[in-house]
């Protein structure tokens, strides 16, 4: 997590979706890290607006940026009135379910509905091209579904990396940042090490020398 600082509420520091670190390890978490220090005093919502989603898709690489003029326009048109309720409702289910996973369970069956609602909904829309792995869903054209799809895509992929013991919660202090484990031994602990790991040392330093030297 970044951008956290002792005063900051939701709503009182200008969205960072466009330049927020993207160390999820996949679309799906990613994503879920656009809000931090949910529950806390140090809460972060950077997707407030949809313009704010568009920024963080061109910054994931969702967007083509040839055409952001093009995406920026569209969002006066009504069938972009989604975007926004669509990608938080998304976001919401994405984290419950990562945290359901770590938690042991398979997801709760709405959440599980939803995204299949989302995925039926996208896959309207979607085409599957052939890539080394097999086919790859594809999205084009300005429309919910083009930033939408790859999620829901992403995020019915989480099951599997939870199986394999990956999918991890960063313990920083006020961050809830999720993000894949992709080291050789599962040894990854923070969402960033020069952030939150950070943090912790130097929270263990203070506490020392505070102890050391009263
Ligand atoms: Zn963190």
């Amino acid at each position: 997590m970044t951008g956290a600082t002792e005063s900051q509420g939701p709503l009182s520091v200008p969205s960072r979706a466009g330049v927020l670190p993207l160390v999820g390890g996949t679309l799906a978490l990613d994503f879920a890290n656009t809000t931090s220090g949910i529950g806390s005093a140090h809460w972060l919502e950077h997707l407030r607006q949809p313009v704010h989603v568009l920024a963080w898709a061109l910054h994931a690489g969702l967007i083509d940026p040839v055409a952001l003029t093009e995406w920026t326009e569209a969002l006066a048109d009504a069938a972009m009135e989604s975007l926004l309720p669509r990608a938080l409702a998304l976001r919401a289910v994405i984290r419950r379910v990562a945290l359901d996973l770590m938690a042991g369970n398979s997801g709760a069956a709405a959440d599980r509905a939803a995204l299949a609602i989302e995925l039926q909904r996208c896959g309207g829309t979607g085409t599957l091209k052939p890539s080394p792995d097999g086919y790859q869903w594809h999205w084009q054209g300005v429309a919910p579904e083009t930033i939408l799809g790859p999620l829901v895509v992403s995020a019915i992929a989480l099951p599997r990396w939870s199986a394999e013991g990956r999918l991890k919660l960063c313990p920083g202090e006020q961050c809830g940042w999720l993000f894949m484990d992709l080291s050789k031994n599962r040894s990854r602990r923070w969402c960033e090490m020069q952030v939150c790991g950070n943090r912790a040392k130097s929270r263990r330093y203070q506490r020392a020398r505070h102890q050391a030297d009263p």
